[in-house]
């Protein structure tokens, strides 16, 4: 992929020189200090940290929900930090996925309904074997016509991942996807991540405070204070955690 100024070739995001304060004097917040990273095109990232480390935050920045203070945020070529927010949300219901750990499906539609809605609202038409193939990965197909109400919270959570997959998205975003759930359904919704990144070509940023869950990423990045205080490449559960409780001790 060709070099373009100021990003790395292949990286689906680029968080550069990215500060975010919340609040003014007193109650002023730093919640992240000059974050630059590249989250790689077709790559898992987790985010990992204490909590308040500034993880949701990077998320929220990276995925135009929150304006950082400073620095820029970019998406393939553009530069979201300078979109209004009509086109900011274009760009979140075609170009990005998200998956939250509450779900987040409005309770009135349907499976169906729910994965198809950010589409809808974009005013694009939706590639029905596109569809078809992500139900049939994610072993929905039989469920996807029931209301949240009437799914388990693996299923809901199924279903907000057909929802990030259906516009084929440059970016997903999850945010303790699995926090909710109980642990076996938890390794069901983090292998559908990964088989997204291996099998359907898609990028992953997901938060976690999970050393099992950060174990099915490519590459974990640890924040500290609002800083980056570490990355990790093809970690595992045991380099994890050896890894977490080194920056533990280093506090
Ligand atoms: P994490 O997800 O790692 O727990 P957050 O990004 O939620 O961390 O928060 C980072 C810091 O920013 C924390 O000190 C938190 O209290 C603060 N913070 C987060 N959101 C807000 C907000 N909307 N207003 C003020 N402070 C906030
Ligand atoms: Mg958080």
């Amino acid at each position: 992929m060709a070099r373009r100024n100021g990003t790395t070739a292949g990286a689906a995001v680029r968080l550069e020189s990215l500060w975010k304060v919340y609040g003014t004097g007193q109650a002023e917040v730093v919640a992240l200090r000059d974050v630059t990273v590249d989250f790689p095109a077709s790559s898992f990232t987790a985010v990992m940290g204490p909590s308040g480390a500034g993880k949701t935050t990077l998320l929220q920045c990276a995925a135009g929900l929150a304006e950082p203070t400073r620095g820029s945020v970019r998406l393939g070529g553009t530069d979201i930090a300078g979109l209004q927010e009509k086109e900011l949300a274009l760009v979140r219901r075609q170009r990005m996925g998200f998956v939250f750990q509450s779900f987040n499906l409005l309770p009135a539609l349907t499976g169906r309904e729910n994965t198809v809605l950010p589409l809808q609202l974009a005013g694009r038409g939706v590639d029905r074997d596109w569809l078809e193939l992500i139900l049939e990965r994610t072993g929905m197909r039989e469920h996807i016509d029931r209301y949240p109400h009437e799914l388990s919270g693996g299923q809901q959570q199924r279903v907000a991942v057909c929802r990030a997959l259906l516009a084929r998205p440059e970016v997903i975003f999850a945010d303790e996807p699995t926090g909710a759930l109980d642990s076996r359904t938890g390794e069901e919704i983090l292998a559908l991540l990964r088989a997204s990144v291996d099998e359907l070509d898609q990028t992953v940023v997901m938060v976690t405070h999970e050393p099992a869950a950060a174990a099915c990423a490519d590459r974990v990045l640890f924040l500290r204070d609002g800083r980056i205080a570490g990355t990790l490449e093809q970690p595992t559960a045991a380099s994890l955690r050896a890894h977490l409780d080194a920056l533990e001790r280093a506090r």
